[in-house]
């Protein structure tokens, strides 16, 4: 059967199958689950699509709630992610369902072409987006590595194409200092919480000088108990972010010092931990681009090249994405005004408007698999520009 075919029994498979992604979707967003405790949703999809035909692995790589399932056992080997873990107190505000559920109706839509082609078509669910990075754990563990292209399709307010996402790694930093009476006798402190203001002024002088796309970011988690006490202990979480990871390492080392010498200067001893995951900066493949957007046209929907006046923050696709030729478009089920992360965009994620976006990203996602499978040269020229670092 010719791609052309191939594409349109796979637009006829998504709509034939939409009553039951609905309801996987909206299962998955009133049983909203957060980071690696995803336990139902992992069931449903595994079972979904177990039941369709797709061999699956449950509890990979030492997470409980990540899986593989596959179907086929050739080359190229063509992988959807699935995310489906929620925020706190706002459910599901990042349309995570919309995710999974689009990567499973893709996975299943895309059998027909596997069958009649070559190659394999893989749904991975990676567990814990938001919080613990379960892409950059799985990538650590070698999860990636017999993949030829990775994709997946994120809701949003905006069709878009790519993603700016930064690299980033979390900090937890505490200054210990000496308590003293603050007014009989001061001389006999070590200020904690002075070591801690003096490190955001010294982060806000750096900050003027860092790379446009660069952000530190930070809260004091504990400033003191009393006004009339010198504070001995002093708390804070930081973001620090790059547009890309060499850069990430650098700035790392420059904020750093910043604690350092807050340290030095107030006498308080500093410790800090960085977070044990560091999410990469996202690299989106023109090539893979290309071909999803004009798959995107056949239903109906023109993608803009980014997020007009807006970056986004960071994402553990990033740390696919450097493994492999990788894209993370979006796509709108909602009007722009509603902000990702908000309770508005959390009902939006269950909207009949968020349906018909899940529908057409798994259509869209499942043709990318047929022009992919149907075509070595694509797949070379997409890993080349990979390569290459042109992307
Ligand atoms: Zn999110
Ligand atoms: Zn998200």
């Amino acid at each position: 059967m010719d791609k052309e075919k191939l594409k349109g029994v796979a637009i006829k498979e998504v709509d034939s199958r939409q009553d039951e992604l609905r309801d996987l979707s909206l299962k998955i967003h009133s049983n909203p689950e957060q980071g690696f405790h995803e336990v139902q949703a992992a069931a449903w999809l595994t079972g979904y699509l177990e039941k369709n035909g797709f061999s699956v692995e449950r509890g990979i790589y030492g997470l409980e709630t990540a899986f593989r399932a596959r179907y086929g056992s050739g080359r190229p080997a063509i992988a959807l992610m699935a995310e489906y873990d929620s925020l706190p107190a706002v459910g599901h505000a990042c349309g995570h369902n919309i995710i999974s559920t689009s990567a499973a109706g893709a996975g299943v839509a895309s059998k027909m072409a596997v069958d009649s082609l070559s190659g394999s078509v893989l749904v991975i669910g990676t567990p814990a987006e938001e919080i613990y990075g379960g892409k950059a754990l799985m990538a650590e563990r070698g999860a990636f590595s017999d993949l030829d292209i990775a994709m997946m399709v994120h809701p949003a307010s905006y069709n878009v194409s790519a993603m700016e996402a930064l690299a980033c790694q979390t900090l937890q930093v505490e200054f210990f200092g000496r308590a003293a009476h603050a007014a009989a006798q001061p001389e006999a402190g070590i200020n904690a919480l002075e070591a801690m203001l003096l490190s955001f002024n010294a982060i806000n002088s750096l900050r003027q000088h860092i790379r446009n796309r660069a952000r530190i970011h930070g809260i004091i988690t504990d400033g003191g108990k009393a006004a009339n006490i010198v504070p001995d202990h002093s708390a804070g979480d930081f973001i620090v972010r790059a547009g890309d990871n060499e850069y990430l390492t650098d700035l790392k080392e420059r904020v750093l010092d910043c604690f350092i010498g807050a340290a030095t200067a107030t006498g308080a001893r500093l410790e800090y931990k960085w977070g044990d995951v560091c999410y990469s900066a996202l690299r989106n493949n023109n090539t893979l681009i290309g071909l999803f957007n004009e798959n995107m046209k056949t239903v109906g929907r023109e993608m803009l090249p980014v997020i007009p006046g807006q970056s986004f923050g960071s994402t553990d696709m990033g740390n696919v994405s450097q493994l492999v030729p990788s894209i993370h478009p979006f796509i709108a089920i909602t009007d722009v005004n509603v902000l990702i992360h908000s309770p508005q965009f959390a009902e939006a994620a269950a909207s009949e408007r968020a349906i018909e976006g899940l529908l057409d990203a798994a259509k869209a996602l499942a043709m990318t698999v047929i022009d992919l499978l149907a075509s070595p040269e694509t797949v070379a020229k997409a890993k080349e520009e990979f390569t290459l670092g042109n992307d």
